[in-house]
């Protein structure tokens, strides 16, 4: 079969490889959809700088994977062929307290904790090779790219929209409007948000989120934009902020434009920001949450979730590749010039 390797310099290499076997508690899934992700760009298809579980260990590429079952091997339990699945992209040790809380993006055991397409092969092939415990049941209502992104993207945005808190209550600041912007965006809208207002510097960008209603106004980033963001809501500042950009002044946006006893969450990976806690969070009682990923049981309701909405992340993919042209796909992504960029096989191309 054919698999997708990122050497780090802004290139694809597509090689020819063996068909992996499943063995115990393994299944083979036919690969029907695999999205790019941002980290994929930022830490691994430009240059290897990504170091501990962002460290690419030179495997097929691809951390958003959904497909369908055609082999199980012996010892699985739930899964068998035919079934559709996501694949959570972390594969844990199974058995530590992190593992135990389904949170296998933090699993602590340096020998197993492999997430796909960083340390083991992702789904940037054929076929996928992957553990049964990993697995989240994909609906007939939802299609493979709607899965892939649940995998990462909308997975990241749902679980700090827990943490925050979003309802009928709530204005809600998104900084950077990529695609986990953009899925926040479409989460907000469902939990009823009232008012969803977001902030980029690519125009494209700001315009997909107006196309798609997924923001009520979109601001072009700069230094008025905490004036800008009070005077969209009665000169309070928004309940709640969610930073996508990991841009330093985008952070200290979405801190300072937050009303009193609000709530931000980071999920932008990277960089670095400056506030004074006593004006920008202590006297105004503000809260900051931090979060990476999501847990399986979470993702688990959240599939629930869309299929209850009706909501599909497949509308966030403005672009599909074959593998054959998967080179075109990471290209485009890395341009920013984009919605959600996909490679899709047999019914999903
Ligand atoms: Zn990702
Ligand atoms: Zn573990």
């Amino acid at each position: 079969m054919k698999g997708a390797y990122l050497p780090g310099n802004s290139t694809v290499e597509l090689k020819e490889v063996p068909v992996p076997a499943p063995g115990h508690g393994e299944v083979l899934l036919r690969m029907k959809a695999s999205t790019i992700c941002g980290s994929d760009i930022r830490c691994i298809y430009h240059q290897h700088l990504g170091k501990g579980p962002e460290g690419y260990q030179g495997v097929v590429a691809g951390h958003e994977p959904s497909g369908q079952i055609v082999q199980a091997g012996p010892g699985c339990r739930r899964f068998g062929v035919g079934d559709r699945v996501i694949v959570y992209h972390i594969s844990g040790c199974g058995v530590c307290n992190d593992c135990r809380r389904g949170y296998m993006i933090s699993c602590t055991s340096a020998q197993y904790r492999r997430a796909y397409g960083w340390q083991r092969d992702g789904g940037m092939a054929e076929y996928l090779l992957a553990e049964e415990k990993d697995l989240i049941h994909l609906p007939a209502e939802l299609t493979y790219a709607d899965g892939a992104q649940v995998a990462c993207g909308f997975g990241t945005v749902y679980e700090g929209l827990q943490k925050i808190g979003v309802c009928g209550n709530d204005a809600v600041l998104i900084t950077g409007l990529g695609p986990v912007g953009l899925a926040t965006g479409a989460l907000c809208r469902k939990l009823g948000a009232n008012k969803i207002i977001g902030i980029d510097v690519v125009k494209e960008r700001m315009q997909l989120a107006l196309d798609l209603k997924l923001c009520d106004e979109v601001l072009e980033s700069g230094p008025d934009n905490v004036a800008e963001v009070r005077r969209l809501t009665g000169g309070m500042g928004v309940e709640r902020a969610v930073d996508c950009s990991a841009n330093d002044q985008a952070r200290a946006t979405a801190i300072r434009a937050t009303r009193k006893w609000g709530r931000i969450v980071f999920l932008g990976e990277g960089g670095r920001v400056e506030f004074n806690p006593s004006p920008d969070i202590i006297h105004d009682q503000k809260t900051i949450y931090g979060s990476w990923v999501t847990s399986t049981w979470l993702m688990e309701e959240l599939v629930e979730r869309l299929v209850r909405w009706n909501l599909h992340p497949a509308d966030l993919v403005t672009h599909r590749f074959s593998l054959d042209n998967v080179d075109q796909a990471y290209t485009l992504m890395a341009s920013g010039l984009c919605g959600k960029v996909a490679v899709c096989f047999d019914e999903e191309l």
